[in-house]
């Protein structure tokens, strides 16, 4: 697909953008005024949202160096990133997790996070204003049980963004941590391997955050004037007070 990027407009390059949040966050990006680049590696879905909002898809797999490489030149300038792209897999107790899944969540979103994140950097800098704004989740703050992987995983993306933000004192690029809790999304589908009754059960009898209420808050963090810094949200939804505390209606 080709697609011409103006010289004054600037650009927002958002990962995980198939689906759920980052696929909502790219359409309220577009709608603020952005040039919107989405990654993702299904790209039939990817093109599909591109389509919608005016953006440009380009294949994207994080946990992959050639990948991210390919996907970095085809971005010539970069004034937002929002490091979307993760999830989680599984609810297995310490004493039976599985290592593969706490190999993929690791590398999706911790190593995927970095992996974007310096090949973008030197762009965001010459953008004289740029933003990384990373989706971290309410497991960064607070461990459950049955979600160690998926916790350590988001403490370490926190982690990360939070030292970024250190290491960039000075320079004109703004980092921000946005920790949703419960998004009804596929998030729960990918996280159970694809059984739909589990999912479903995540949200039964709950109002729960949408993907645009995220998108959301992404937009009103990257449209603050360039000498505001938010650097970390928390936003749950009424009926949810902690990771496992919520509220839920009969039916
Ligand atoms: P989702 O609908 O499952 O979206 C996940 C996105 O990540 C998809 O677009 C997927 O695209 C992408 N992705 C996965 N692996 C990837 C890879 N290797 N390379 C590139 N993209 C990859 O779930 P979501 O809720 O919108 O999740 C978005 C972010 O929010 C995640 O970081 C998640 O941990 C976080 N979060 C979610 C919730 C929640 O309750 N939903 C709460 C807190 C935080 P492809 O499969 O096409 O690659």
């Amino acid at each position: 697909m080709s697609h011409t990027i103006s010289a004054s407009t600037p650009v927002a390059v958002v990962t995980g953008a198939s689906s759920g949040i980052g696929a909502a966050t790219a359409r309220a990006l577009a709608a603020v005024g952005y040039d919107v680049v989405l990654g993702a590696r299904r790209v039939d879905k990817l093109e599909r949202i591109a389509a919608e909002c005016g953006g440009r898809a380009i294949p994207l797999d994080v946990t992959d160096d050639d990948s991210v490489a390919a996907f970095a030149a085809q971005v010539e300038r970069c004034d937002v990133l929002v490091n979307n792209a993760g999830g989680a897999l599984g609810t297995d107790s310490v004493a039976e997790a599985d290592l593969d899944d706490w190999q993929w969540m690791y590398d999706v979103n911790v190593l995927g996070t970095l992996r974007v994140t310096q090949a973008l950097l030197s762009k965001l800098v010459d953008s004289g204003d740029g933003q990384v704004i990373t989706i971290g989740s309410i497991a960064a703050r607070e461990p459950y049980k049955g979600g160690a992987g998926y916790n350590a995983a988001k403490h370490a993306v926190a982690a990360l963004t939070r030292v970024l933000r250190l290491e960039l004192l000075g320079q004109p690029v703004r980092v921000c941590e946005i920790d949703p809790g419960m998004v009804h999304t596929d998030f729960s589908l990918v996280r159970f391997k694809g059984d739909q009754a589990k999912a479903d059960a995540v949200y039964e009898g709950v109002e729960p955050l949408t993907a645009e209420d995220v998108a959301d808050t992404v937009s009103w963090v990257a449209t603050r004037p360039p000498h505001v810094n938010i650097d970390q949200i928390l936003m749950l939804a009424r009926d949810q007070t902690s990771a496992q505390v919520v509220h839920r209606r009969e039916a």
